[in-house]
C-alpha cells in the first residue's frame, strides 16, 4: 500500500525553480533512501514535505496516508504523524529536555483532540523509550541540545522521534559531520522504530550510514527531482561512480 505520494511537485524559492517535476513514492513499512548531489533539493524536498512557508509551491501533490498535506499547517501534518528530524538540531537553553519533550508531545495530543498527558505519564512513557533506546535519564535534565555532543543530539532526536510514535519520518542529512558512535545511535533508533505501518525518507549526501540503515529502496535527487529508483544496491553503485551520470554539468557534482 501506498504511505507517501508525491506528484509533479513544482516548487520554487524566490522565483528560482528548485523542484521540478518531483515525483517519489514511499510504501508502507519502507526505509527509502534519497542520495544526491549538494543542491540538488533534498533539504527543500524535506521541507516542503514538512510545510515549511519559504517556499513556494507552483504544482504538484504531497499525499500521506490519503491526505493532502499541502492543505495542512506543519503542525497539523505532525498531528497526522509527519516527523522531521533536522540537520542541525535546536538548542533551547534554560528548557530542560524533559519539558521540552512533554510540550511536544502533549502539543501534538492537543491537535488530535486528545487529552494531556500527566506528568507522571509522562514519565513512564520517556523512561521507557529512553530506556529501549538505551539513553540516560540524567541527560534528560540538561538543557536541549546546549552543550550536548554530536551523538547526543542524535540520541535527542532519536528519543523525541520515538516518543512521537510517527507514521513518517524524514531524517534529512542527520549523519553529516557524525562520528561511527553517532551513526550508530541514529541507525539503531531508525531500525528500533522499523514498523510495518511506519514509513522512513533518509536523506544522505554519503553511503556510509545505509551500511547500518539497509534501506528497501534508493532514489537519486539531481537538479531538483528523482532521476533514478532502485534496491540498496543502487547506493553503492553510487559510492563507487559519485553523482557525475546524474547531473547535466558534471562539474557541478560535489
Ligand atoms: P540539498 O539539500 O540537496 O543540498 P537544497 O534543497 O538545500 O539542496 O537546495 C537546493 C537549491 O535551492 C540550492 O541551489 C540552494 O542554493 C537553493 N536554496 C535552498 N534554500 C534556499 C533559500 N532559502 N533561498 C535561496 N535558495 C535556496
Ligand atoms: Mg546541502
Ligand atoms: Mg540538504
Amino acid at each position: 500500500r501506498l504511505m507517501l505520494e508525491i506528484r509533479r511537485l513544482n516548487v520554487s524559492i524566490g522565483g528560482r525553480k528548485i523542484l521540478d517535476d518531483c515525483s517519489l513514492t514511499v510504501e508502507d513499512g519502507e526505509v527509502a533512501a534519497i542520495m544526491g548531489p549538494n543542491g540538488a533539493g533534498k533539504s527543500t524536498l524535506a521541507y516542503v514535505i514538512a510545510g515549511r512557508k519559504d517556499y513556494r509551491v507552483e504544482s504538484g501533490e504531497v499525499i500521506l496516508n490519503g491526505v493532502d498535506l499541502l492543505a495542512l499547517e506543519p503542525d497539523e501534518r505532525a498531528a497526522r504523524g509527519l516527523f522531521l528530524a533536522f540537520q542541525y538540531p535546536i538548542e533551547i537553553p534554560g528548557v530542560a529536555t524533559m519539558t521540552f519533550l512533554k510540550a511536544t508531545l502533549n502539543a501534538q495530543r492537543k491537535q488530535r483532540g486528545e487529552a494531556e498527558l500527566s506528568t507522571p505519564d509522562f514519565m513512564r512513557r520517556v523512561k521507557g523509550a529512553a530506556e529501549r533506546l538505551g539513553i540516560k535519564p540524567d541527560m534528560l535534565k540538561r538543557a536541549l541540545n546546549v552543550g550536548f555532543s554530536g551523538g547526543e543530539k542524535k540520541r535527542m532526536d532519536i528519543l523525541q522521534m520515538a516518543l512521537l510514535e510517527p507514521t513518517f519520518c524524514i531524517l534529512d542529512e542527520t549523519d553529516s559531520g557524525l562520528d561511527i558512535d553517532a551513526l550508530r545511535v541514529v541507525a539503531d533508533g531508525v531500525n528500533t522504530l522499523r514498523a510495518p505501518h511506519r514509513g522512513f525518507l533518509v536523506i544522505t549526501h554519503y553511503q556510509r550510514l545505509l551500511d547500518y540503515i539497509v534501506p528497501d529502496r534508493v532514489h537519486v535527487m539531481a537538479e531538483g527531482r528523482i532521476v533514478k529508483s532502485g534496491g540498496k544496491e543502487l547506493a553503492l553503485e553510487l559510492e563507487k561512480s559519485g553523482y557525475r551520470n546524474y547531473l547535466t554539468d558534471p562539474d557541478q557534482a560535489v
